[in-house]
């Protein structure tokens, strides 16, 4: 049985980044960039004033001077300090005269009712933001692989990089297979259950880069069960995701079928603890997984490995494992395999600390809304003071 930490390094090697595509800035959320995004000019391009106040000649002195004039944010910078004797108004953003200017605050003047200004401080450099005090022409302001969150966002549009080469989001097929299963809407005969692992499914793509494109339940027969996954093949599907049927029992025809399709079997089994039954898979660049039904290894699973390959299919890096510490009290039973722990963070202070959730068994749903990280239980030991979580959020 492969460990979870071999079994990322081969996954590594299975996925390469998607293809490209220029895409409005307002549909960009949460891409990744596939291209450097370089300071297009000096930012800031010209002096601002960083206050409201008033522009002076740099030798002026503190004491009475006349107030000739405004100039505000969004009009062209004054072509030169104002003369000895004079002052011009400013507001915050307002383009200052290149490399000579010289401000004083509102609240170190007062104006009187004859237009006379007095500086009760003389004028200081302090107040101006420099062009070129952040970047400068040329330098790299966002690397590729970068994550276009609203702040990435924001500095696109700063410099009118309205159109970012962005990975296409990789398409996902997603077949759920189990006669038990129920649409969440119908209420279940006896012995049936509702299927919660497609909405888990559909929800946990939304942030992982990726698009459901086809999702399809069907029972357990191995003829149903091989028909559907044939029409999701037959999608432009780049992953395949299969729930249930992972396993070695009657019904689990997951692994047999992508074989008999000509996928490579990377894995079957993991030594992962919820999540054993685990099967990856590829044919000519295109990926297939089965997961687990129990919706916490369907929870783990897709954390542990799909998150990852999706990363890798987005351009981008895995989300990384978090160092932190067990909170105090916190009781964690080891397995002979590793155990990833469903917890939340308990911070105290500057401390990171993790809080295992309690948990009855891989079909335990009731801690998957709470959880935000999962707790790495190394294999036969209980957790020692220092852990490292997965987060999930
Ligand atoms: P399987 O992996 O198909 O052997 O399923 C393992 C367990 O997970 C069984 O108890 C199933 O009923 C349950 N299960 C499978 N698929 C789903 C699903 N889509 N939603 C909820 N539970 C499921
Ligand atoms: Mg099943």
């Amino acid at each position: 049985m492969i460990t979870v930490t071999d079994l990322w390094a081969r996954l590594d090697g299975l996925a390469a980044p998607l293809p490209t595509e220029r895409i409005p800035l307002a549909s960009a959320r949460g891409r990744v960039l596939r291209e450097p995004l370089l300071a297009p000019e000096d930012q800031p391009p010209f002096d601002r004033s960083a206050i409201d106040g008033y522009l002076v000649h740099p030798s002026q002195p503190a004491g009475l001077v006349s107030l000739v004039g405004t100039v505000p944010p969004g009009r062209p910078a004054p072509s030169g300090a104002p003369v000895p004797g004079t002052a011009l108004r400013v507001l915050t953003g307002s383009a200052l005269p290149s490399g000579c200017a010289a401000l004083v605050m509102q609240e170190d003047t007062h104006l009187n009712d004859t237009g006379q200004l007095m500086l009760l401080q003389p004028p200081s450099p302090r107040h101006v933001r420099r062009r070129a005090s952040q970047a400068r022409a040329g330098d790299t302001l966002l690397a590729p692989g970068q994550l276009l969150n609203a702040g990435a966002l924001a500095l696109l549009a700063s410099v009118g990089a309205t159109t970012p080469l962005v990975s296409r989001r990789a398409r996902i097929a997603h077949l759920v297979t189990g006669a038990e299963l129920v649409p969440p809407e119908q209420s279940p005969a006896p012995g049936q259950i509702r299927d919660s692992n497609s909405t888990l499914i559909a929800g946990l793509l939304g942030d992982a880069h990726a698009e459901l494109i086809w999702q399809q339940r069907v029972g357990d027969s191995r003829h149903d069960t091989a028909a559907a996954l044939d029409a999701a093949l037959a999608t432009d599907a780049d992953v395949i995701l299969v729930s249930g049927g992972a396993s070695v029992g009657d019904h689990d025809h997951t692994g047999a079928l992508l074989a008999a399709r000509g996928f490579t079997i990377h894995c079957d089994k993991v030594a992962s603890r919820p999540g054993k039954p685990f099967i990856a898979a590829s044919r000519d660049g295109r990926l297939a997984f089965g997961l687990p039904g129990n919706p916490l290894s369907h929870f783990v699973c897709f954390h542990l490995f799909v998150r990852r390959v999706l990363a890798r299919l987005a351009g981008t890096a895995p989300v990384p494992l978090v160092r932190a510490r067990l909170a105090p009290g916190s009781e964690v039973r080891p397995d002979p395999r590793e155990t990833w722990w469903p917890c939340v963070w308990a911070d105290e202070g500057t401390q990171r600390r993790a809080k295992p959730l309690p948990w009855r068994d891989s079909s335990d749903l009731t801690v998957l809304g709470a959880a935000e990280g999962l707790l790495r239980v190394p294999a036969a030991t209980a957790a020692g003071a220092e852990v490292d979580v997965l987060p999930c959020r």
